[in-house]
């Protein structure tokens, strides 16, 4: 599965990291990927997410969503809660300062593209 991308994730562990739960089938709905963002975030992603297509960046699609296409108000809870959950990760303090970053550079050079 190395290599293959969701969004802006790119795999880049070719196996799961971990597995949650007893069942077979939970197992494997909460197996855990690395991946690198195109931002340069590298984080662990539940592969469900990926696959489902819930998680398609580290956050910073979400940000540029919600800051040139004003699409705020059609952002579920839910989505913008994992966003903020990943964004103040202690573990990931680095994210929202790299989010921010990219999020100018798409605003002007991508920005007019969806
Ligand atoms: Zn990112």
């Amino acid at each position: 599965m190395k290599g293959v991308v969701f969004g802006r994730w790119t795999v880049i562990s070719d196996k799961f990291l971990r597995e949650y739960g007893s069942q077979e089938k939970r197992r494997r709905r909460r197996a855990y990927v690395n991946c690198e963002c195109v931002c340069g975030t590298v984080a662990e992603v539940a592969f469900i997410e990926l696959e489902s297509g819930h998680s398609r960046s580290c956050g910073c699609l979400l940000i540029d969503t919600l800051t040139t296409h004003g699409l705020s108000k059609t952002l579920t809870y839910k989505s913008w809660l994992a966003m903020k959950t990943r964004c103040t990760n202690p573990t990931l303090q680095e994210t929202k300062e790299y989010c921010e970053q990219i999020e100018e550079t798409y605003r002007t050079t991508l920005g007019e593209q969806k």
